[in-house]
């Protein structure tokens, strides 16, 4: 890119138009750039705010061409997409940020590993799987996952004992030895071509045990100071071993025993991170965008504590969402509620969130939990 850039004017191509593409539009448009989204749903969520969208999957090659062919720069809020294509438009002198370098890195999540371990970044014990003995070899727990294609849980299994060996995982894949986890911790960071970089605070997930989904954030984490700090200088070297631009999301587990091992990368904008668009002076939806176009970072101070609940379709229930409890919940005072506009709901797919703001983290907490009670996403048609 040149010095006169008209960055108000630059078109920015997404590929996803999920939630996270959604409000990474919004923050776009907010600083006046034309936005096109490339999903394979017809008015997806991100669709509903942007200029454009090309409607196409994410390993079709054509239409991914076609829409970096016709932006600035492009971008991702999704990793499972074809990279070789990306790569290839690359070569050919366009813009994509991350890097198909970077997201091909982070695509396997054994690779990714691998990765960070070289260059001296604590991970859980890993090994690749390649013959059925090698199941056997950190022996019972541990943890099978898959390389490639997994997320919110899913591709990740755990072999209790040698009986569970017959339900593996087929598919090529990775073991980790079982992490005694005190608490999931997760740290969003930006870092855009000049080389700046700008780490948020960290926080804390809590997940929903009955499917590995991140329920909760609260930020920030409940943690020693010294944690924080080694936290953010373990996810500054992290994407500095990837040599990742962009805005990137690195989860954290803190062990029984008080060390700090990275879990893996998301080269986007983080479930994690939500919170940063009350909590924070620059949200990391408006940071993404002006690190992939190469603009200063904005600030990342905390202005106030807040909780995060993911608000996920009730079991039982697809079809057309019905939203029960608005009215109630958002009678508490700091609620910010989200409803991204999904054209269909289904047991534990994320619909919508909550952030509760309030000075006192664990008043937060309990306003965010007696919301997520009251805040119901059924469906019009029974499972
Ligand atoms: P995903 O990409 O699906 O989120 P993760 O690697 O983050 O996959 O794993 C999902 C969850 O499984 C983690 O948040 C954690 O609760 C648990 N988990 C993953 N790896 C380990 C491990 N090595 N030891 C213990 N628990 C783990």
């Amino acid at each position: 890119m040149g010095v006169k850039i008209n960055y108000a004017k630059l078109k920015l191509g997404i590929i996803g138009g999920g939630q996270l593409g959604k409000i990474m539009s919004q923050k776009a448009k907010k600083m006046g750039l034309h936005v096109s989204i490339l999903d394979p749903t017809p008015n997806s969520p991100a669709a509903q705010v942007s200029d454009r969208q090309i409607v196409g999957g994410f390993y079709d090659c054509e239409k991914i061409t076609e829409l970096v062919k016709s932006c600035d720069v492009t971008t991702v809020e999704l990793e499972h997409i074809d990279v070789e294509c990306l790569k290839k438009l690359e070569n050919e002198g366009h813009t994509i940020v991350p890097s198909p370098d970077v997201l091909m890195r982070i695509q396997d999540k054994y690779e990714q590993k691998k990765l960070l371990h070289e260059y001296g970044i604590p991970v859980p014990a890993f090994k690749e799987v390649k013959t059925e003995e090698d199941l056997e070899f950190f022996g019972f727990p541990v943890i099978q996952k898959t390389k490639k294609g997994g997320y919110d849980g899913r591709g990740v299994l755990q072999l209790k004992s040698s009986a569970d060996l017959q339900n593996a995982i087929t598919a090529p894949s990775f073991l980790e030895e079982m992490v005694h986890i005190d608490k999931e911790l997760a740290i969003m960071v930006a870092r855009n071509h000049k080389g700046e970089v700008a780490t948020y605070p960290v926080v804390e997930m809590l997940f929903d045990e009955r499917v590995n989904i991140c329920d909760s954030v609260m930020a920030p984490a409940r943690i020693d100071e010294s944690l924080h700090v080694k936290a953010k200088e373990l996810a500054i070297s992290s994407i500095e071993a990837l040599d990742g631009e962009g805005l990137f999301g690195v989860e954290m587990f803190l062990t029984k025993d008080g060390k700090l091992l990275v879990n893996e990368i998301a080269p986007r904008p983080h479930n994690s991170g939500h919170y940063t668009v009350e909590s924070c002076v620059t949200s990391q939806f408006e940071q993404v965008v002006r690190a992939v176009v190469n603009l200063p970072l904005g600030s990342t101070k905390l202005l106030c504590p807040s909780v995060m609940v993911n608000l996920l379709g009730e079991e039982g229930f697809k079809g057309e969402p019905v939203v029960e409890g608005m009215e109630e919940a958002l009678a508490i005072e700091g609620l910010s509620f989200y409803l991204y506009g999904k054209e269909k709901t289904a047991p534990f797919r994320k619909m919508g969130h909550i952030t509760v703001l309030d000075e006192n983290l664990q008043i937060a907490l309990e306003k965010a939990m007696r919301a997520k009670k009251i805040i119901k996403i059924k469906g019009s048609e029974l499972l």
